[in-house]
This record gives structure tokens, C-alpha cells and sequence, in this order.
């Protein structure tokens, strides 16, 4: 992008502000409210040093409260060396949009430290996240009905394990203390599905845009996901759990993946177990050997293919290359991926954006259902599971007895027997409610975007979807 085109872009935080502005601006708002609403409630930086190496080093991070119309609020914890102040605001907003859009029943939050993971062991990582837990609960910006934290880039099932535990041994008599955060290792508290879920969300939104032939027009295509070319932009936590079910569960083809040290294309769909595994044992895709590698990797998010999924950071597609962008539909696994100025340029160009707001909400759902089991202190499906099996087998029995005294000889296959007949564990449970809420949602946007005239794409009406939840909640408490 050129000094010029960098000056006329906004940042995060100001295109959060203005895609909300636009939604806003087509609402009939009592005065005053549209601000309290767009505001950040607060945002709490804190320093705190930490004796590593035979020093003391100072690390900088935050937590951000965007709106507490509903409590606890929710949000992830981002282990970055870019994170900053407006990125956690803007981030924490997302998030009260985003929660209103699903019907999770939180306010908006987000954090960040300062850090690059990759430069600390494991150990030294423990004790960073330790105190920075410390100085947020004690602050009660850790809590399990004030503010609970989630994984987000840089951090995973590991930091929420040390950050429950953190918190359990500062609130050693609270029996809800796991509910502080989610995203945990199901042996600590977690949930099965939780690692998946934002990935799960992505491939459950495109199975769900997919299913109406009106909306895939829209974005210049026919059919089904079946053979659809996909370029993933970071083969992290959600951009290789969406590329991998969608490839091996939807007959997608993964062309291209973009990583920092560079990027692979394979018109053929690459192996995307075989990519995971390669940048794990060497920390990028260069070298790989089954594929074209390209150096220059943010050219590649230019590479000719029918859905973009750019799922590593903020501001990738800016006004310097949304022009030279040649795909048809753009599913935002990250958040922000596209500047504001860019998404003018896209909706000219006739590209659907799927918004983070939705896109990426698989993971706040999954969240929700932990928080819910770690309150009630119960796996879901624990009680009905058998139950719901032997209503189920006595009907297997009955039509089996039917046809033999009927002397028909119907048999049921073996396969439907089975599948008949196995009750939903916990995950098929996190599945089930994740793609329920899925689909809501897209349904909810989709009417708008149908309905209005005035609502020009996804985005504008996910934003009105979400804004008018969080101003139900406000008229209720009488503002
Ligand atoms: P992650 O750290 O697991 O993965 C990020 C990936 O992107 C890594 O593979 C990294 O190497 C790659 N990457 C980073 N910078 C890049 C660049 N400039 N070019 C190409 N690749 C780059 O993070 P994640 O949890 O998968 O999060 C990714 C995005 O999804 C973030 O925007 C995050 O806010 C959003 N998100 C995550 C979750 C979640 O549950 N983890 C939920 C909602 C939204």
C-alpha cells in the first residue's frame, strides 16, 4: 500500500466505528443512545513486571469493557506483539455485536498482551500468564459472572488452563471458579468441541449460505460447496479447522495458503493435515515440497478462486489491493480482515462478504455452552444420553419384530441401526447447538439484507440485527 493510500485508510478501530455508523444511520435511535452504545465502557491497562532470565521484564496488556448490557461480558485474550489499546477497543466492540448477533447472553470484552509467544518457553509463558490473570481478577476483569476470557490469536487451551487455575487459587471457596474463563482443556473444565468451534462456525456458515441459490447468485455462483476453490489466509486455530472440514466434509478444494513466511498453491486442493503438520515441525510453509510456494505471500490473498477465507489478522484487504482481490465471496474468519475503505471497493465489485461478526462467532457460541456446563457442573447429555438409546432400541425391536410376525423380511441396515441408535454425546451436542445458532443468525441477517432496501450487504444487516438486541436489552432497563 503507498504513504497516500495508508493515510486514507482508517484504522481498526475507526472502521469498526464507521461500519457501526452505517448501521446506525438507517436506525431510529432515542438521541444520545446510538453513542452510549458505540463507546467502550473502559479500558484498563495494566503493566506488571515478571523476574525472567536473572532480570525483571515489564510486559503491557489490557482489558477493554465495551458494553455491560449484559453481564458477564466475553471476549479473548490475544498474546500478540502488536496488540494495542484501539485494537482491544475495537476488538471488544466486535465482540458486543457479535454476542447480540448469536443470542449469547454477554456483554462485549477483549484483552491483549503485548508479547510474541514464540519468543518465551513454556514455562516462562506460565508465569507471565499467571500474573497477568492476577492483575486482571483481582481488578474483576476476570470473573465468572463479570468477565470471562476466551483464547484468541496467540493463546490456547493451555493459557485458559493457567488462567483457571490462577484464578481458582485466588477465589479458593468459589464453586463457579471454572466458569472464569473458557476455552479450556476439556480435562480442566473444558468442553469437547471448544478447539474447534470457530473453525466448525466457519464451515457451518458457508454450508448455510450455500443453502440458498438467491444469496450464491448474489455472489456470482451456482451450486453447491462441492468442488468450490478456497484460498485460507492463517493455517492457525480457526483458518486450518475451517480448511479441513471443508475440504474433507464438503468436497472443497483448498488452492492456496497463506502463512507469514510465504504461501502454497495447488489448484488440485492441497493436503491441508499434511501443510498443519509441516509448519508445526518447521514453523512455516516454506520448503514444503507438494505445492507451488510463494514468497510474496499477501499477493496470493490476489489469487483467482471462488472464497477467500482470510482467518490471521486485521487489515489484510485494504484499499491497496480490495481492487486486484478475485474472489467471489469472502468469509471473514478474522476479525477486521477488511478495512472499511476496502469493503466500499468490494460491494462495487460485487464480492459478498460473509462479516466476522457472524462468520467468526462459532467460538463465543461454543464459550457460552462451556460457561453453562461449568455452572451447572454437568456434561451435556450426561442424563438423557441411555435413555434417549433404549427409547430408541425398543423401536429398532419393534419394527424388527413387525417384520418377521408380518413375514415381510424387511431388515434395517446395519448402518442406519447404528447411527439410530447411538445417543448424542457432548459433542454431537456442541455440534448440534452450534449449527442451530449458525443458522439462526444467518437467517436473521439474511431478512434483513432481503427485506430492506436501504441494507446494502451481510454486514450492514448483521450490524442491525446485533445493534437492535443490544437496544431491546437497554429499553428494558428503561434508557
Ligand atoms: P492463531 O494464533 O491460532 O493463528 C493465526 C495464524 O495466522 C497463524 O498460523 C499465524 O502464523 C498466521 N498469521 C499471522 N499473521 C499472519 C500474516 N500476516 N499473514 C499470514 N498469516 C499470518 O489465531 P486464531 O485463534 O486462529 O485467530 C485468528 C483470527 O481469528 C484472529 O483474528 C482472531 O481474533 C479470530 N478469532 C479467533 C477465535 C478463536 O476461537 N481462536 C474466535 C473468534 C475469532
Amino acid at each position: 500500500m503507498s504513504r497516500q493510500e495508508r493515510l486514507k485508510e482508517p484504522g481498526f478501530r475507526e472502521s469498526v466505528d464507521l461500519m457501526f455508523n452505517r448501521a446506525v444511520a438507517l436506525m431510529d435511535l432515542t438521541p444520545g443512545l446510538e453513542e452510549k452504545i458505540r463507546v467502550c465502557n473502559a479500558t484498563y491497562t495494566v503493566r506488571f513486571g515478571v523476574r525472567l532470565r536473572g532480570g525483571i521484564q515489564t510486559f503491557t496488556g489490557y482489558r477493554s469493557v465495551h458494553s455491560e448490557h449484559m453481564e458477564p461480558v466475553k471476549g479473548g485474550i490475544r498474546y500478540a506483539p502488536t496488540v494495542n489499546h484501539n485494537e482491544v477497543e475495537a476488538l471488544a466492540a466486535l465482540m458486543t455485536y457479535k454476542c447480540a448477533l448469536v443470542e449469547a447472553p454477554f456483554g462485549g470484552s477483549k484483552g491483549g498482551l503485548c508479547i510474541d509467544p514464540r519468543d518465551y518457553e513454556e514455562h516462562e509463558l506460565e508465569q507471565i500468564t499467571r500474573r497477568f490473570t492476577y492483575e486482571l481478577a483481582k481488578r474483576d476483569l476476570i470473573h465468572p459472572s463479570q468477565n470471562v476470557p476466551a483464547p484468541d490469536m496467540g493463546t490456547g487451551e493451555r493459557e485458559m488452563a493457567w488462567i483457571a487455575d490462577q484464578y481458582r487459587r485466588m477465589n479458593t471457596t468459589d464453586i463457579s471458579s471454572n466458569a472464569c474463563v473458557t476455552g479450556k482443556p476439556p480435562h480442566a473444565g473444558g468442553i469437547q468441541g471448544r478447539v474447534e468451534a470457530t473453525g466448525r462456525g466457519v464451515q457451518y456458515a458457508l454450508q448455510e449460505f450455500f443453502r440458498y441459490p438467491e444469496d450464491v447468485a448474489k455472489a456470482n455462483m451456482e451450486g453447491k460447496l462441492d468442488g468450490k476453490r478456497i484460498v485460507v489466509q492463517g493455517l492457525g486455530n480457526v483458518g486450518y479447522h475451517a480448511a479441513k472440514f471443508l475440504a474433507a466434509e464438503d468436497g472443497a478444494l483448498i488452492t492456496g495458503i497463506i502463512e507469514r513466511d510465504g504461501a502454497l498453491i495447488d489448484e488440485r486442493g492441497l493436503d491441508v493435515e499434511a501443510v498443519h503438520s509441516w509448519i508445526a515441525r518447521h514453523g512455516g510453509v516454506s520448503g514444503y515440497a507438494d505445492a507451488q510456494y510463494v514468497k510474496d505471500s499477501m499477493s496470493v490473498l490476489e489469487h483467482d478462486c471462488d472464497i477467500l477465507i482470510p482467518a490471521a489478522i486485521e487489515g489484510v484487504i485494504h484499499l491497496g489491493n480490495a481492487a486486484h482481490i478475485n474472489a467471489n465471496l469472502i468469509i471473514e474468519a478474522a476479525n477486521g480482515p477488511v478495512t472499511a475503505g476496502a469493503d466500499d471497493i468490494l460491494r462495487e465489485k460485487g464480492v459478498v462478504i460473509i462479516p466476522d461478526l457472524y462468520a467468526n462467532a462459532g467460538g463465543v457460541t461454543v464459550s457460552y455452552f462451556e460457561w453453562v456446563k461449568n455452572l451447572s457442573h454437568i456434561r451435556f447429555g450426561r442424563m438423557q444420553r441411555r435413555q434417549e438409546e433404549s427409547r430408541h432400541q425398543l423401536v429398532v425391536d419393534e419394527l424388527e419384530r413387525l417384520s418377521r410376525d408380518s413375514g415381510i423380511g424387511w431388515t434395517l441396515s446395519p448402518d442406519f441401526k447404528d447411527r439410530y441408535l447411538r445417543g448424542a454425546g457432548e459433542l454431537e451436542l456442541v455440534r448440534s447447538g452450534l449449527d442451530d445458532t449458525m443458522r439462526t443468525a444467518y437467517q436473521a441477517m439474511r431478512a434483513v439484507w432481503h427485506e430492506r432496501d436501504d441494507v446494502p450487504d451481510l454486514r450492514v444487516a448483521a450490524y442491525l440485527v446485533g445493534i437492535e438486541r443490544v437496544v431491546a436489552s437497554y429499553r428494558a432497563k428503561g434508557l
